[in-house]
């Protein structure tokens, strides 16, 4: 069967089909294995100490779960390790399961930066802003662990999470509710400090994507990417290759042709809840359905999102207008 054929599928059908593909028995599996190496990784950490009934953690405690840290990490590391290799299997296996192996989700829409490749530069026309509403984002936790998610949900887009105060928050309950999950956050790191970063690590974030949108030093970020390995990766703006932002921010020339499995692996939220095609679409040009309205499994099933997510993979960059001069090159984001 290829990937989409179920789009003249009742949506009956559809839940059915996912319940056979994603048999229970090696989901549970996949679960106790999972949440054994986790309970390792707590125990290396030291999140024993800081795991307790308390809701508030004292500076005291932070201190004493970085000593734990700094005295039990190599088995941290080692416990990292294999989180991550158990990670890549679990999202191919989204993938492999017709599924988007990838969610990404903006609970806010505000940025604190201005960068020149970015569309939240003065340069661009501005488009709404806003936060997610917290019943929206829990409807999409539950409605992902509804479908047994276990591949990466990531906090990105176009806004910067950490600028959301609700983030602890929303990061303890998707834990609670996607406990196989891989919780990554994208940010500019201008919001981090220590005591943010073991709060968020302590509730359930796996790492942290910083990114340095300065060309001058930044010391607090880089002692924490020395400090803390594992969970942080800090890098430089000038470490990767910016997109043209479909054409948007540079003219980069053409791309037709090749295949784009980017909306066929990653399915994103924005903060107003709908689901867009794909992390280029910052003015929502190509929105299949609120989740307000409809659940993610039919949106991710709307017969024109699967039209358009079978047309890119086959390499057709002209099924839609923000494709045609994106210079993406379209892979899958493990
Ligand atoms: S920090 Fe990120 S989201 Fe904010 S303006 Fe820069 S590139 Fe855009
Ligand atoms: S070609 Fe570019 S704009 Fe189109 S779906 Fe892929 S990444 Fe998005």
């Amino acid at each position: 069967m290829d990937f989409d054929d179920r789009e003249e599928k009742s949506m009956e059908e559809l839940r059915k089909s996912l319940k056979r593909i994603t048999p229970v028995p090696i989901w549970e599996m996949a679960k106790a294995v999972c949440l054994g190496m986790r309970k390792m990784q707590y125990l290396a950490l030291g999140r024993h100490a800081m795991v307790s009934n308390k809701k508030k953690y004292s500076l005291r405690d932070i201190e004493t779960s970085r000593r734990n840290l700094r005295a039990n990490f190599t088995a941290y590391h080692l416990m990292c390790f294999r989180i991550h290799f158990v990670r890549r299997v679990l999202q191919r296996y989204e993938y492999w399961n017709r599924k988007f192996c990838t969610v990404n989700i903006e609970t806010t829409g505000f940025c604190n930066r201005k960068c020149s490749f970015c569309f939240n530069h003065d340069r661009f026309p501005k488009r709404e802003r806003g936060r997610m509403q917290e019943e929206t984002y829990k409807k999409i936790i539950d409605e992902l662990a509804e479908l047994n998610f276990c591949g990466r949900l990531s906090y990105a887009f176009y806004g910067e999470p950490l600028l959301d105060t609700r983030l602890p928050a929303f990061i303890e309950y998707a834990r609670e509710r996607l406990p196989l999950c891989f919780i990554d956050i994208h940010s500019n790191g201008d919001m981090l400090d220590e005591e943010l970063l073991i709060t968020l690590v302590n509730k359930g974030v796996d790492h942290f994507l910083i990114t340095n949108y300065d060309d001058h030093e930044r010391p607090l970020l880089e002692s924490l990417a020395r400090k803390y390995p594992v969970p942080v990766t800090l890098r430089s703006y000038r470490d990767f290759g910016k997109t043209d932002r479909a054409g948007e921010i540079f003219k980069r020339g053409n791309t037709l042709g090749s295949p784009c499995l980017r909306p066929s692996s990653a399915l994103v939220v924005n903060w107003k809840g709908n689901v867009v095609l794909c992390c280029q679409d910052f003015y929502q040009k190509y929105s299949f359905g609120n989740i307000k309205e409809k659940s993610l499994w039919e949106i991710w099933n709307d017969k024109q999102f699967v039209y358009y997510r079978k047309q890119l993979r086959s390499g057709n960059r002209r099924v839609a207008k923000i494709c045609t001069h994106c210079d993406d090159g379209g892979g899958v984001p493990w």
